[in-house]
């Protein structure tokens, strides 16, 4: 199946680069995916999974984890102020955090709950104007704020845009990292994510290479 597939394509990617197949994490992206899958790749051993919107998870995810142990969420899609207290109930890692307003909120919820989910902040690595994320300017300014605010940040996440070489993206975020501290690196997606482990992916967020194509509508 897709899922034993692509752990030894990590492997083989991280040794290549001279790095430990542990110290990539594999988030099976299960956004939109009918249960069936989800269950089939569950059953196979993955426990890490990734959402892109706080409802759709919170209508599944419950079930599965009265039936598997040790199920880890990470919410990898925009998270929108009102929805947050629900976020930080249900996941464990968030990594689009994007902005003061959200950080202010989850910083009032960590103090509020006395624990917080692990934070990646999202940058626009390549500045398009629809895309959420801090600009690249702005993510050494923005880490300091969050950090400022107690918050657990523990990397730094971006999408690359669509029709870009996605190295010159993953660089930069790891550029951004390694000035600020940061160890983590969520970036690389079913089409580009050895690349992303050779210039340092920590995380990595598959999604269609594991369940097959995303059905929508
Ligand atoms: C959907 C999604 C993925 C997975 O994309 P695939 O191309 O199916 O691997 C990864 N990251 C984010 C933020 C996504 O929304």
């Amino acid at each position: 199946m897709g899922l034993t597939d692509i752990q030894s394509r990590i492997a083989t990617a991280a040794t290549a680069a001279g790095r430990k197949p542990a110290d990539v994490t594999l988030i099976a992206v299960s956004k939109v995916q009918p249960p069936e899958r989800v269950e089939a790749v569950l059953m196979a051993g993955q426990r890490i999974f990734g959402e892109n919107r706080v409802q759709e998870a919170a209508g599944r995810w419950p079930a599965f984890q009265a039936r598997f142990d040790g199920i880890k969420l990470h919410l990898i899609g925009p998270l929108q102020t009102n929805k947050a207290r629900q976020a930080v109930e249900m996941f464990d890692v968030i990594h689009t955090l994007d902005r003061p307003k959200l950080a202010e909120t989850l910083a009032r919820l960590a103090d509020e709950r006395g624990s917080c989910p692990d934070l990646f902040v999202q940058v626009n690595t390549g500045a398009e104007p629809q895309k959420a994320g801090v600009l690249p300017d702005d993510a050494d300014g923005f880490v300091a704020q969050a950090r400022a605010l107690g918050l657990p940040l523990v990397g730094l996440m971006c999408i690359p845009p669509v029709d870009e070489e996605p190295s010159l993206h993953f660089a930069l975020l790891a550029e951004i990292a390694a000035r600020n501290g940061l160890t983590g690196l969520s970036m690389g997606m079913s089409s580009d994510f050895e690349s992303a482990i050779a210039l340092g992916a920590t995380h990595v967020r598959v999604g269609s290479a594991i369940f097959g194509e995303r059905a929508y509508g």
